[in-house]
């Protein structure tokens, strides 16, 4: 058995007895999920797979659709444009918060917050929504290298107790930084939220990321080259709702985490990293994932700036 399985393996029996934190119950589906669900699996950039655990346990993907929304704006519309209407600053501030929504800002500050995530759905092209959702679910398949498919009782608990997120909606659409058609953005947001996924689709999406945008197994192109890098470095300054500093500082490598439990991380031009176990911290953050991730960086030395 390779050194990293075992490592690995060592990692799930150590943090399996973590019973810190609660799995999400905001969105009432969320708060039915199993506690001691876990799963780790790293997937190298050439296609190699390393797992242990319940990595075939499918859940929502919640804000981890996100970062991939963002690649799809991305090719839609190019790298100025998209700049105009979403900023790449930090905010510190909860995922979920209202606050910094006014005249001055112009824009949401981040593609990662909700109001960012919200406002880039809404650039998404296609003429009906129909079109809009094929267009984003086409996206997440060639990073899958499988077909996916949308939760329909998670989308409907979304869309049913969103109502922060259709008050950001109002409010950004006060503040005209988003069109119009608020309601078709909502439920494409609350659609993408809810695509099923499993801790091993987690870990080949952020090798994908890993390798230049070519999902590892099909060789196929998901997401343009040209846009990996800005993806990737929303991530590493955004990614992990109010933590994404101390994340930088302690992990050092691009992530993004859900409050569905999953945490996905990228080591440039070698793997792709997703755990999933759904108690989550205060900040929306998985507590075993965040003790497994810790011990992967400083074992392999994996943060950017170790150069030793
Ligand atoms: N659909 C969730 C929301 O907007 C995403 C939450 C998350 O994973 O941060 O509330």
């Amino acid at each position: 058995m390779s050194l990293l399985q075992t490592f690995l393996e060592e990692l799930h029996s150590r943090y399996r007895s973590l019973e810190q934190g609660n799995p999400a119950s905001y969105i009432p589906e969320l708060a039915k999920a199993d506690p001691s669900w876990f799963g780790i699996c790293v997937v190298t950039a050439d296609g190699q797979v390393f797992e242990v655990g319940d990595v075939q346990q499918q859940f929502t993907i919640q804000s981890i659709s996100k970062v991939f929304a963002y690649g799809l704006a991305l090719e839609d519309h190019g790298r100025e444009a998209l700049f105009e209407k979403v900023g790449v600053e930090p905010t510190g501030d909860p995922f979920n918060s209202l606050i910094r929504l006014d005249e001055d800002s112009k824009r949401p500050y981040n593609p990662m917050i909700n109001a960012g995530a919200i406002a880039t759905t809404s650039l998404i092209k296609g003429k009906h929504p129909t079109d809009k959702l094929n267009h984003l679910l086409a996206m997440f398949e060639r990073y899958l290298g499988n077909p996916v498919f949308i939760d329909m009782p998670t989308f409907m608990s979304e869309r049913s107790t969103g109502h922060r997120n259709r008050a950001m909606a109002h409010l950004m659409l006060n503040f005209g930084m988003i069109d119009q058609n608020i309601e078709v953005a909502l439920d494409l947001y609350f659609q993408q939220c809810s695509v099923m996924v499993s801790c091993h689709d987690l870990a080949m999406m952020a090798a994908t990321l890993a390798n230049q945008g070519i999902q590892p197994i099909t060789q196929k192109q998901a997401v343009n080259p040209d846009y990996v890098r800005d993806i990737l470095s929303v991530m590493y300054t955004c990614g992990m709702y109010n933590r994404a500093g101390e994340w930088a500082y302690r992990v050092g490598i691009p992530a993004k985490s859900g409050v569905s439990g999953g945490i996905i991380a990228v080591v440039p031009g070698k793997a792709g990293i997703a755990t999933f176990s759904p108690p989550i911290d205060a900040n929306g953050n998985s507590v075993r994932g965040l003790q497994v991730f810790e011990e992967l960086s400083l074992k392999y030395g994996l943060h950017l700036f170790d150069l030793s």
